[in-house]
């Protein structure tokens, strides 16, 4: 942490902070310039958090030098992690791979959920996804057909073989979402429900955790670092784009995030192009430019009938858009140096 003083601030004062530093167990090392005089301090941040430095007199600024967010952080974990997701973690979300995740937005029968896992399999997808509780702008809208959904979603599984992502919206289905689902996913309205979040955090299966549509990315880490601090490192991060004045577009998918947040964190990071665009035409696109700036996979929906759909239709790809999406799945990973995830299952098996 930095301390820096006012230019007009008086020797008492300056001396003031260091005592009060000194008092905590902490060190101070004053640098007198020629403007302006600043204080690096050593020592525990929390008990220097405790001094309110910011309100003390001759004190113009203070800086946190180290990230806000611990586990979660490259600083304390150079290398940058990989996720393992299934009944035998067969299925790999990090650096060395591109992992290709597909399905219906929200479950919605029996059949229409196994033929959008077919097209989704079919296409190269590793891991289905599909909502059994949807978080619903409309209180009127379809909410999902909760624990019957889960069950198709297993069910599905089953005939597949694809490990199911699946929405948990409320601390009290984590239980039960944990008893069908491979990997539990935090949907962008329920980003800062810390509740939920530490709920997810003891559940044992990994979580991927969406960007709150107007989160920061600091927001977005220390929403990370609640679930990992319950004892879950096991977290994916996914940019499903952020709110901006720009209405072409459901929200605009933050490319940027993703090398950024990569820089600083060393949880994978995947992109929804299907929910940050909200039209079809825009998912491949944005697919490709993910991939180019290094995600580490992507998340989209399928839908065997859009039209139908009761959920999200607009967005869900079929026929040749979801053949060019698995094209770039196929063909683009490997320019940026990364392996197909489908591949890195079928040719090493699962990781235990
Ligand atoms: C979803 O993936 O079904 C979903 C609701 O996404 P988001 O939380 O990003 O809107
Ligand atoms: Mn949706």
């Amino acid at each position: 942490m930095v301390v820096v003083m006012k230019p007009d601030a008086t020797d008492e004062e300056i001396a003031h902070v260091t005592e009060r530093v000194e008092g905590v167990g902490g060190e101070a090392f004053v640098s007198r310039g020629v403007v302006r005089t600043i204080i690096g301090l050593v020592g525990d941040i929390e008990s220097f958090h405790g001094l309110n430095l910011r309100t003390m007199a001759g004190v113009a600024d203070v800086h946190r030098i180290s990230d806000p967010f611990k586990l979660v952080s490259r600083q304390h974990h150079r290398d940058r992690s990989t996720v393992w997701v299934g009944a035998d973690r067969q299925v790999p979300i990090g650096p060395d791979t591109f992992t290709f995740i597909a399905g219906p937005c929200a479950v919605e029968t029996p059949q229409q959920t196994l033929e959008a896992a077919e097209m989704a399999k079919a296409a190269g997808a590793t891991l289905l996804r599909g909502g059994a509780f949807k978080p619903r702008t409309s209180p009127y809208a379809f909410q999902g057909l909760g624990v019957r959904g889960l069950e198709i979603l297993a069910d599905v599984r089953e005939v597949t073989g694809l490990p199911v992502v699946t929405e948990v919206v409320d601390a009290r289905d984590v239980s039960i979402v944990v008893e069908h689902a491979d990997m539990l996913q935090i949907g962008t309205r329920n980003m800062a429900n810390f509740g939920l979040l530490q709920a997810v955090g003891e559940a044992g299966k990994p979580v991927l955790l969406k960007r709150g549509m107007t989160a920061t990315i600091e927001e977005w880490l220390m929403a990370a670092e609640y679930v990992a601090q319950r004892g879950n490192l096991d977290v994916v991060l996914c940019e499903r784009g952020i709110r901006t004045f720009e209405p072409s577009m459901r929200n605009t998918l933050d490319i940027s995030a993703v090398p950024a947040v990569q820089a600083i964190s060393h949880l994978p990071v995947i992109i929804d192009p299907s929910h940050a665009a909200g039209r079809k035409d825009l998912v491949v696109p944005l697919a490709r430019a993910g991939i180019a700036v290094g995600a580490d996979g992507v998340i989209v929906d399928v839908h065997p009938d859009p039209e139908s759909a009761r959920c999200d239709g607009p967005q869900a790809l079929l026929g040749n858009d979801l053949r060019a999406l698995a094209q770039a799945c196929r063909q683009l990973p490997p320019v940026v140096g990364r392996e197909d995830a489908a591949q890195r299952i079928r040719t090493v098996g699962s990781a235990v």
